[in-house]
Order: structure tokens, then C-alpha cells, then sequence
């Protein structure tokens, strides 16, 4: 029996890990379940699951959950809530599928304790992946991404040597705005571009997708996840997101892993790895699909792609600027307040306006991550 926690466990990937975890009732319980917000879902996930204990990060939600649930379990509150569930509580496997920043020290306090990380939170990788992989090596931690590129790739790797691996080639659906063109694409609506066609996902990501950042900082991740250098890693555009992921070794030979598009997959093999479990929820039949088609991605037009691979290229500490400037501009944008055009500008200006930090540690991030904010509210 494996205990899990898992931060973020009302979002788009903690909701999947739940319905994974309901499928193997003597595999996995429930320990700890942390939220920003959303009381109502935790609260049915307590009444089902009854975790020992519960972290909510808004003060007064957590308040309201503790005179709701009374003694069921024990609620914490705040940033150290959801710290502290890291790392004083018991667990076996963290599932890291907090949103944003804010992942990234939860998920080291579980890596200095030498645990199993199934991790679904870019940032962590992105703004901090040297010294995250550096401390997963030093404290035995596990890192199994969750992310379905990533846990292609880790799938595709299994019983290979890294110096037989010619390149990483993630594959990207393009988003909705892949037929668009340059011009029409600076005037997409929020409802246009929340329309992903392939995957269901939360707001921040499905924006992502449609300026196609969310490849960006996928290759950032897989850099440091599979510790090959940026020039190992390509994109190519795979528009019916079966193949989600591939590996060319140096013989030619390639090894894809394909699927219908279902995170529970990639969350499951987290959780069981190194077994497979029977899945309840993914089955594929590749005459049903029919056309599998691949093409090479446009630079120009997805201007954050671009970014992403000049930051990949710089290093230090300018993928915290290339994420941080992001989250600001796509808050924005899902505000109406800018066009979508405006998010790689804000970006670019932001990268532009800070120095890079070579090595950068924890505060240095931190600070780094901050200023970029301040400076990327001011653009808008
Ligand atoms: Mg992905």
C-alpha cells in the first residue's frame, strides 16, 4: 500500500490522480490533499478518501473548511500548510500538481526527504531545474514526470543508455491556432483560445498551448529531466496528440510512446513505475484514428516557442524571467486586459530588462521570480 499526497488535488491533474487513485483502493490511500481554494471539492474528496490531513492556502476558506468537516481530519492554512504537508507529514508518493510557481518549494521539501516525486508542475523544472535535479541526486528523491511528453520519453527510455539517445522529440498539436496566420493570431478572443482541441486542461495551460509556450517550457523541462543538452531536444508538430513523444537513438532507430490523449495514462505510470496496472479509462485502436500526420514547427509565428528556446540556450536564471513574465501576461490576457499578441512582447521586454543569474540558488530565484512580476504588471 502506498501513501500519496497530493498537492493541487482540486486542479485538472489532481481531480485525474483521483480518479486513478479510486481505481486501486488496496495500491494507494490517501494522506494529504492540499488546494488553493476550492473547499467544496476537497470537501467530498475528504468525506471519500480521509486523509489524515488537509492544507487549504487561502487563510479564510481554510477556516471555513475546519467549522464544515470538524474532526475529520486536520486542516492547515497558508503557504506553511501546504510546506508543512511536505514536509512533516507521512507519504510515499508527492504528486506535484500545484499550478504556478508556488510548486516549487513544496516539491523541494519532498525532495530533500528522498521520496517519490510524480511531478506535474512545470515550474519547478523550468525556474529552478538545475538545483531541483542537483538535490533529487544528492537526497535519492525520485523524479517521474507526469506530464504526458515527458513520461512518453521516460516510457521510450526504460532500459536504455543515455549515450545511445540522439534526440528527444517532443511532439506539440499545434493548439487551435495552428491554421491561423501571424496577423490573425495577435487578435484570438480568450474564449478562441481556451477552445484547445485535443486535451482539457486548466486556464494557464490551455493559453499555453495556444501560443505554443507550453512546448517552450516543456523542452526547458526535459533538458533537466533527462539531463541532455538543448541541443538533443526537438519539436515536431503531431497534430492528433496519439504519438506523446518520441526518442531517436544514434543507430536511427526511433521509439514512440502513443495513446489516446488521457492524462489518468501518464499519472498511473507515475504512481505503479516500474509495473503497469490494467487501466480502466485508456484504450486505443489505431484504425479508429486512421492518420497519424507530423510536421515541423513555425517559429515565427509562435514567437513564445522561440523564447523558450533562447532561454533553454542562456540558462541561469533567465527561464524564471521567461516564466514568471509569462504567468503575468497570460493572467492578463485571460483578463481581457492585453491581446495575445502582447504576451511574448512582455515576455521579450521582460528578459531584455533583467540580468541573467548563472547557477542561480532557492533565493536567487526567488527574488528573481518576484522583481519579473513587478516589472511584467507595470508592461501591461
Ligand atoms: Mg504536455
Amino acid at each position: 500500500m502506498k501513501k500519496i499526497a497530493i498537492l493541487g488535488s482540486t486542479g485538472s491533474i489532481g481531480r485525474n490522480t483521483v480518479d486513478v487513485i479510486r481505481n486501486f483502493p488496496d495500491h494507494f490511500s490517501i494522506e494529504a490533499l492540499t488546494v488553493n481554494t476550492r473547499i467544496d471539492l476537497l470537501e467530498k474528496q475528504v468525506d471519500e478518501f480521509h486523509p489524515k490531513v488537509v492544507a487549504v492556502k487561502d487563510e479564510k476558506l481554510a477556516t471555513e473548511l475546519k467549522r464544515r468537516i470538524g474532526n475529520k481530519c486536520e486542516v492547515l492554512s497558508g503557504e506553511e500548510g501546504l510546506l508543512s504537508i511536505a514536509a512533516d507529514y507521512d507519504y510515499d508518493i508527492f504528486v506535484g500538481a500545484m499550478v504556478g510557481f508556488s510548486g516549487l518549494a513544496p516539491t523541494l521539501e519532498a525532495i530533500k526527504r528522498g521520496k517519490r516525486i510524480a511531478l506535474a508542475n512545470k515550474e519547478t523544472l523550468v525556474v529552478a531545474g538545475e538545483l531541483v535535479t542537483e538535490l533529487a541526486k544528492k537526497y535519492n528523491a525520485e523524479l517521474l514526470p507526469v506530464d504526458s511528453e515527458h513520461s512518453a520519453i521516460f516510457q521510450c527510455l526504460v532500459g536504455e543508455d543515455l549515450s545511445g539517445v540522439d534526440k528527444l522529440i517532443l511532439t506539440a498539436s499545434g493548439g487551435p491556432f495552428l491554421h491561423k496566420t501571424k496577423t490573425e493570431l495577435a487578435g484570438v478572443t480568450v474564449k478562441e483560445a481556451l477552445n484547445h482541441p485535443n486535451w482539457k486542461m486548466g486556464n494557464k495551460i490551455t493559453i499555453d498551448s495556444a501560443s505554443m509556450m507550453n512546448k517552450g517550457l516543456e523542452v526547458i523541462e526535459a533538458r533537466w529531466l533527462f539531463d541532455l543538452p538543448c541541443e538533443k531536444i526537438e519539436i515536431v508538430v503531431h497534430p492528433q496528440s496519439i504519438v506523446h513523444s518520441m526518442v531517436r537513438f544514434v543507430d536511427g532507430s526511433m521509439k514512440a510512446q502513443m495513446s489516446m490523449p488521457d492524462m489518468k495514462l501518464p499519472i498511473q505510470y507515475a504512481l505503479t513505475y516500474p509495473e503497469r496496472f490494467a487501466s480502466q479509462f485508456v484504450s486505443t485502436h489505431l484504425p479508429f484514428i486512421q492518420t497519424l500526420t507530423f510536421f515541423e514547427p513555425d517559429f515565427d509565428k509562435f514567437e513564445c516557442l522561440k523564447l523558450a528556446f533562447d532561454v533553454l540556450d542562456a540558462g541561469g536564471t533567465s527561464p524564471c524571467i521567461l516564466s514568471a513574465s509569462n504567468e503575468v501576461a497570460v493572467d492578463k490576457f485571460l483578463k481581457g486586459k492585453i491581446k495575445f499578441s502582447a504576451i511574448p512582447e512582455i515576455i521579450s521586454k521582460s528578459l531584455e530588462r533583467f540580468e541573467n543569474h548563472l547557477k542561480p540558488d532557492l533565493e536567487t530565484i526567488i527574488m528573481c521570480d518576484k522583481e519579473t512580476r513587478i516589472f511584467a504588471e507595470q508592461l501591461v
